[in-house]
Formats: structure tokens, C-alpha cells, sequence
């Protein structure tokens, strides 16, 4: 009988896993975002909790929102070809779940098209939101809609923007508004007579976001196409903020559809490779708030809501402490802030500073050291203990 038994129970798990595919409920979170701190290692994480704790007058202690997670794991990153990965190789491994070669944008290493997890996602009726501080058609954004053979193919990224059909893209601008050859049309342009609105600032956003469903938000000061994508030191003060970026896409899209972000800090990464020790901490920050209007979502959908929280790589060989026991994140703070967080120190004088402070940085490039990944919410659990890069998408879908 026990024999009997348990056959039938086999052949009922069976049945109830070959029907599961029409099933409604697929067991994915009605509502998930993915959040990428774009070369954020676990010391960046230790280095802003540091900072928040100095700032409360303590040694340590103090939390960003997303080290509470109940879920913790770790994630190793090489690539295709190499022990230490790009944004572009690394990018295509989350969301594709494929490794390729450096440079590669969601293409594998024949030079196939992958496809990404946010494809899945819109074809299970998801609503698809792409948030980055910086160009939408970077590297990690890209990862999510675009299929090239080079990371450098920026006009081409760009135009498989209408072509993905996904809801909302925010970022700072274009890198390259017209092809190489300068002769094609705006990207901007293209992209509008695709039927997407391109909104420039909040303000316009606001003005049209009631009579377009396709959005595309760039930084009021990336209007033309002559503008600096390019702020090294955190956002131009006027800017949009990650966490406003991430309010205006979720105030678009709604919740009353399921829906997919992946929100990227995508100037951590750059003011890693400058070793600008400050600028990145406050690029931590920023990235925080943004975790944090999820998890206020969270809050509130607690049983249909998955929140990832993770990294594509870590940028500069960061460590907390360098040659002595103390943090001196008063000096630090008085170089950075004081001076404005556009205060340009010259290299040898960000150098000076980051050892005098014992911030330890070992590289201007990335690492192959594995990156957090933090989860909270439905099927979190699965975010636990070590994995790969390429696990993610299987996890998150
Ligand atoms: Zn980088």
C-alpha cells in the first residue's frame, strides 16, 4: 500500500507539474524589482554603512535598507572569456542568464540573440519599467531590451528601445544621439515616430504622461543632443533622483497589471573606477532611497512582491580600512562636502585623501571578487547562499 501510495503521489506530482504551465498562478511575485548597483561590491556596501554610522556618532551598526533583507547570498561574475567581467558580459548574464565574452550585449558567445528576462516577464503580461541613473542605452539597461554584438553599438541600442514594446525607460540620456556616421536621424526622434513619448524633465513627463502609454524619461539636462551624459561626480543638482526616476515609472505603470523594474545605480560603477571615495558612498545612497520606495511597496503588498537587490561586479577593489584601524571620515567629509560634491580633486589629491582616511582602493578597474545579493518578499528565499550571475533570471522567473 505505501508502494501504491506513494506512485500515486508521483504521478500526481507529475500531473500537477506538466498542468502547471497553464497554471495562473506560476508562483512568480505579481510585482518585482531587480536593483543593480552597477560595480557595487560588498565593501561599498561595508563603506556607506560606515559612513551612516559616523554620521550617528558611532563605529558601525547603521544599516542601508536592503542589509535588513532576510535573504543574503552571494554572486560570482566572471564572464565568457574572462576571470574579471564588464557591465556588458555581466548585464547580459542576469538578465539573459547566459554567460558571453566581454563587450557583448545580449548576444551569446556565436554571436546569437539571447533573450532577456524581461521579454518573459512582459509575455506573462507584466508591465516592463528599465530605470538607470545613467543613458538608458548603457550597458546594464541594455542587457534588458537590446541584442548587439558591441557594447559600443549605441545608436543601435537605442533603437530597439520602441521595438521591445516594454511600458517605461528613464535614464540620464543617449550616449550617441545619431549614428557614427552622424547622418541618421536623432535617436530621440526615431524613437517618437515609434509612438513612444521621449519626456525631458519631470515637468514634461508630468504633461504627458496621461496621454502616451510608452515613456521614455531623460534628465532635463540632457534635452540636446550636444549635452554632457557624462557627470562624473553624482547627478547635476536639477536632476532626477533614482528613487524619483523609480516613483514616476511605478506612478505610470500602476499595480493594478504585475509588473517588472530593474532599477540600476549605475554612477556607483564611475565614481568606483575614480576611486572618489564620497561620490560613490553618496551614489550608494541614492541607490538606497530608491531600494527604499520598493520596499515601502513591499510594505504594503508583502505576499505578491519580490525585491533583489544586487550587483553585475565590484569596481576598484574597495576596502574598508588601508594601514590604520580608523576610518577618518570627518576629513573625508569635510574634502568631499564642504568642497561641493562637484569639487573635482585632481588624482594625486583623491589618492593623498583616500590613504589619510585608510579608504583602500587597489584598481581604477573592476574585480572579480563575487558581489551581494540581497531579496526580500516572494520566492526570496531562493536568493540565499552562493550562486552565479546566470542563476538570477532562473530564480526570478
Ligand atoms: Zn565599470
Amino acid at each position: 500500500m505505501p508502494a501504491i501510495a506513494a506512485a500515486m503521489l508521483i504521478f500526481a506530482a507529475t500531473g500537477c507539474g506538466e498542468s502547471g504551465n497553464n497554471n495562473t498562478d506560476s508562483g512568480k511575485a505579481k510585482y518585482i524589482f531587480l536593483f543593480i548597483g552597477d560595480g557595487m561590491g560588498a565593501n561599498h556596501v561595508a563603506t556607506a554603512e560606515s559612513y551612516l554610522s559616523y554620521k550617528e556618532g558611532k563605529l558601525g551598526g547603521e544599516q542601508l535598507v536592503f542589509t535588513g533583507f532576510p535573504y543574503y547570498g552571494t554572486a560570482t561574475n566572471f564572464s565568457a572569456d574572462k576571470h574579471v567581467t564588464c557591465s556588458a558580459a555581466s548585464g547580459t548574464a542576469i538578465a539573459c542568464g547566459s554567460k558571453t565574452y566581454n563587450s557583448k550585449l545580449g548576444t551569446d558567445v556565436n554571436g546569437e540573440k539571447l533573450r532577456s528576462m524581461a521579454y518573459d516577464l512582459k509575455d506573462d503580461g507584466y508591465k516592463i519599467g528599465i530605470i538607470t541613473t545613467v543613458p538608458v542605452n548603457h550597458a546594464t539597461p541594455g542587457a534588458f531590451y537590446a541584442n548587439v554584438q558591441n557594447r559600443g553599438e549605441y545608436y543601435s541600442v537605442s533603437c530597439q528601445i520602441p521595438d521591445s514594446g516594454f511600458d517605461f525607460f528613464a535614464g540620464s540620456g543617449f550616449i550617441d544621439y545619431r549614428d557614427k556616421d552622424g547622418n541618421a536621424r536623432p535617436v530621440d526622434e526615431y524613437i517618437e515616430e515609434k509612438g513612444y513619448k521621449v519626456c525631458y524633465g519631470p515637468e514634461e513627463f508630468q504633461e504627458n504622461r496621461t496621454e502616451y502609454d510608452k515613456i521614455v524619461f531623460c534628465q532635463e539636462s540632457n534635452r540636446s543632443e550636444n549635452a554632457d551624459n557624462y557627470v562624473g561626480d553624482g547627478k547635476e543638482a536639477e536632476d532626477a533622483t533614482l528613487s524619483q526616476m523609480l516613483e514616476m515609472g511605478m506612478d505610470f505603470i500602476g499595480s493594478d497589471s504585475p509588473f517588472f523594474f530593474m532599477c540600476e545605480g549605475g554612477k556607483i560603477d564611475w565614481t568606483a573606477h575614480e576611486n572618489k571615495t564620497m561620490p560613490m558612498v553618496m551614489d550608494m545612497l541614492e541607490f538606497n532611497d530608491a531600494v527604499k520606495v520598493a520596499y515601502d511597496f513591499y510594505l504594503g503588498h508583502p505576499d505578491e512582491t519580490l525585491i533583489v537587490v544586487t550587483a553585475d561586479h565590484e569596481t576598484g577593489g574597495l576596502s574598508l580600512g588601508c594601514g590604520r584601524e580608523t576610518i577618518n571620515w570627518e576629513k573625508m567629509e569635510a574634502e568631499w562636502i564642504e568642497g561641493g560634491r562637484k569639487n573635482m580633486l585632481d588624482e594625486k589629491k583623491n589618492m593623498e585623501l583616500n590613504k589619510e582616511c585608510s579608504i583602500g582602493w587597489t584598481t581604477h578597474s573592476h574585480t572579480g571578487s563575487p558581489v551581494p545579493v540581497f531579496a526580500i518578499g516572494k520566492g526570496a528565499e531562493k536568493f540565499s547562499g552562493r550562486m552565479d550571475n546566470t542563476d538570477i533570471k532562473g530564480k526570478i522567473l
